[in-house]
């Protein structure tokens, strides 16, 4: 069996379960290879994970997931991964910490809000949980877990949601919760990451952020300087999941763009992002080849 990897993957650096020492020694029981460290405008993980990595073996990729808001189609929030960027470049640093304390007053806002809503919850109950950045699933599970909110879950969903549910009915955009937060367009994080030290720029998991079809999405990005992206992700099931990659590794044939995959795991719990389907999509006997890698370094080099 040829060398696998995974290309997206969250610590405690942002939303993630686990440590970045912990994540590399899950990646090694997995037997992968090669892991790409990408928290949510975050690089606070990179260094220790490497560090760990060149101890046991795994090779360690820097990256980072930059949420962007495109303005021009009604502020739609797009995930841009960044690759082998200088991630100790200040003026990166300086607009991580500006992302960072965004997330802080906008997980202060939707606090505000449920509360008005009439759920029981504190701000500084989710930041006590948040180890690293706070993220919309660190409020939800606070809310969630508090029994004096159940008995008003039993009367909305019947039953007391997971945090994927919860969020989806109260925080994602048009629901009661919802709150913006300060972010950039994308075409400046595609140019924030190749004026770093010649990072590569991919889209992250089209195939929930793009509609299937809509090519024009695609083309824009490619328009902006996008080197890649990320055809391999996985959706509802395995074989939904394969619909979806056939038809953006198409998408990037034709723009000539490089493929990149990885599972965006976060926890292995259910319920959570790439809980289900586990580092390197393997829950789902699904593989991400190291020639991947190879692919993405190479772009690298070009640049
Ligand atoms: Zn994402
Ligand atoms: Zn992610």
């Amino acid at each position: 069996m040829g060398k696998l990897i995974d290309l997206h993957v969250h610590t405690t650096a942002s939303d993630g379960d686990y440590s970045p020492e912990e994540i590399v020694k899950k990646a090694k029981e997995a037997g992968l290879s090669a892991i790409a460290i990408s928290d949510h405008d975050s690089v606070g993980s990179i260094e220790k994970a490497i560090h760990a990595g060149n101890k046991i073996g795994v090779e360690v990729v820097p990256a980072v997931e930059l949420t962007t808001y495109w303005s021009k189609k009604d502020n739609k929030e797009f995930h841009i991964l960044g690759y082998y960027f200088d991630y100790k470049n200040e003026e990166l640093l300086s607009v991580l910490e500006k992302c960072q304390r965004s997330r802080e007053d906008r997980a202060k806002k939707i606090v505000e809000k449920l509360n008005e809503l009439g759920f029981v919850i504190t701000y500084e109950e989710v930041d006590e949980l948040a180890k690293g950045s706070i993220g919309m699933p660190h409020v939800a599970d606070v809310a969630i877990k508090k029994i004096e909110n159940k008995k008003k879950f039993i009367d909305i969903f019947g039953k007391i949601p997971d945090v994927k549910e919860f969020i989806h009915e109260f925080m994602i955009i048009g629901k009661p919760a919802y709150t913006k937060k300060y972010a950039i367009e994308p075409f400046d994080a595609i140019d924030l990451i190749h004026k770093m030290g010649g990072g590569v720029a991919v889209l992250a998991h089209p195939c929930w952020d793009v509609p299937f079809g809509d090519e024009s999405i695609i083309k824009q990005f490619a328009d902006w300087g996008i080197d890649g992206i990320e055809a391999i992700q996985g959706r509802e099931t395995k074989e939904e999941s394969e619909k979806y990659i056939k038809y953006f590794s198409e998408m990037a044939r034709k723009y000539n763009l490089i493929i990149t995959g990885g599972s965006d795991f976060h926890s292995d719990k259910d319920g959570k992002p790439g809980g289900d389907r586990g580092l390197g999509l393997l829950k789902w006997n699904m593989k991400i080849p190291y020639e991947i890698l190879k692919n993405l370094q190479n772009k690298k080099i070009i640049k």
